[in-house]
């Protein structure tokens, strides 16, 4: 017996390490995340759509939030967690507390030779994307996350933010680089619009599509701007031809700036996009068989409700009726104010009072006071303009969905991602 055991010990160790480690059972893996997006959103938005969301039915569990620094996180602690698997303080990007560089789970699946994608509606340099491709102390440097971004050579980028890549002769934020030439060099090919993105060549596509963040969905102008499901699309179908396989993270980044606005109805149109984009996914996560796709926002935006105002009542489906954002609508009423009244009911099919006008137009922000009047009009509450530090739902679909029920911390995200996928993080 002893002989057996010693046989067994002399053999097992002159093994390669690999044949110990567990068999990666997922081959790709697509990372969703509704940004704002916590439970009042998905309640919300199933009476705005009159039935189940792709979402709902794909329910496994709920995150927990919070950051390093707070009970309350912003995107960039939120972000960092569900990049690396670790939290650190709100407003630092993959950098731990001590502002130590932390391995993201889009590095890791590239020292596995996987390719790898981050398609938003943001700016690519804002704290979403950025978490998953640089590492810097504070979120608000996106001028020095952009060529840190360009540095990790990820196959697909689609989103906003051309003026981080430019330098500033030419409008841009960059002191002297003109990362998009960069870019090019590096053999991306650049596309500024819906048509060009279509038609691109190459393996390596950068595809900026506004200076800024890109439309919300109500404004979007779709002959030049992508949706977020065109861009999904686009990025399966590249990443989908490397046979190792493929980590991408696409962001619906306009549920949270909708949120921060107090705006009902742009919040609700652009989940609608992000659905719209799941949809394509978990069609190629079936097809495929080997793809994980998870769906988790990263906080709530805004402290959202389905009801309030002391009433028993919510009526969400009337945002239907709302055509443009309270930013743009204000715009209108800005060159305009002897008409406010009629302009605010054009758009949204909602009459305000005198006095409801005159608070509007008095008010510092103009659109969050026009967009919490028409919230209290439906009964939809907002208790705050920044996030609040409620629970999110979790969502996944594909091998190794189980792992991800029940209550799991946001950090768990890509620890669970990187063991299905036979990653080191
Ligand atoms: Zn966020």
């Amino acid at each position: 017996m002893k002989k057996i055991v010693a046989l067994c010990i002399i053999v097992c160790c002159s093994l390669p390490l690999n044949v110990h480690a567990e068999q990666p059972v997922v081959k790709n893996v697509i990372l969703m995340i509704p940004d704002g997006f916590s439970a009042a959103y998905a309640t919300n938005y199933r009476w705005y759509k009159g039935r189940e969301s792709v979402m709902d039915s794909l329910l496994v569990g709920m995150a927990r939030t919070y950051s390093a620094s707070s009970k309350v996180t912003d995107s960039a602690a939120a972000g960092t967690a569900m990049a690396t698997g670790r939290k650190t303080n709100n407003g630092m990007i993959s950098m731990s507390p001590e502002e130590e560089k932390m391995k993201t789970i889009l590095e890791a699946a590239k020292e596995k030779n996987k390719a790898t994608g981050l398609v938003v509606t943001a700016t690519i340099t804002h704290a979403t994307p950025a978490v998953f491709a640089a590492h810097v102390p504070s979120r608000w440097k996106e001028e020095d996350i952009a060529p840190q971004i360009l540095d990790q050579d990820i196959d697909i980028l689609l989103g906003g933010g051309t003026s981080y890549f430019l330098p500033v002769k030419e409008g841009g934020k960059q002191a002297k680089r003109n990362l998009i030439e960069e870019a090019e060099k590096k053999g991306y090919n650049f596309v500024p619009n819906k048509q060009m993105l279509q038609e691109a060549k190459g393996q390596k596509v950068l595809g900026l599509f506004a200076k800024g963040d890109m439309s919300p969905e109500l404004e979007r102008n779709v002959e030049q701007e992508p949706s977020l499901a065109d861009m999904t699309t686009f990025a399966l179908s590249r990443l989908s031809q490397h046979e190792q396989g493929f980590f991408l993270m696409v962001e619906g980044s306009q549920i949270d700036k909708a949120g921060h606005h107090h705006d009902a109805a742009w919040a609700m149109k652009d989940i609608e996009a992000f659905e719209q984009a799941v949809e394509k996914a978990v069609q190629f996560a079936k097809e495929d068989k080997h793809t994980l796709v998870v769906v988790v926002g990263d906080h709530d935006t805004g402290g959202f409700s389905v009801g309030g105002y002391d009433k028993y009542e919510a009526n969400p489906e009337l945002l239907h009726s709302v055509k443009k954002t309270g930013k743009t609508i204000m715009k209108e009423v800005a060159q305009d104010k002897k008409n406010a009244e009629a302009i605010i009911k054009r758009y949204t099919n909602i009459s305000l009072s005198k006095k409801e006008i005159q608070s509007i137009l008095q008010a510092k922000k103009e659109d969050i006071t026009l967009n919490t009047t028409i919230s209290k009009k439906l009964l939809l509450g907002w208790t705050s303009t920044v996030h609040t530090g409620v629970d999110v739902p979790l969502y996944a679909y594909g091998p190794g969905k189980e792992l991800f029920g029940g209550l799991i911390q946001n950090t768990d995200v890509p620890l669970h991602i990187a063991k299905l996928m036979g990653l080191s993080l």
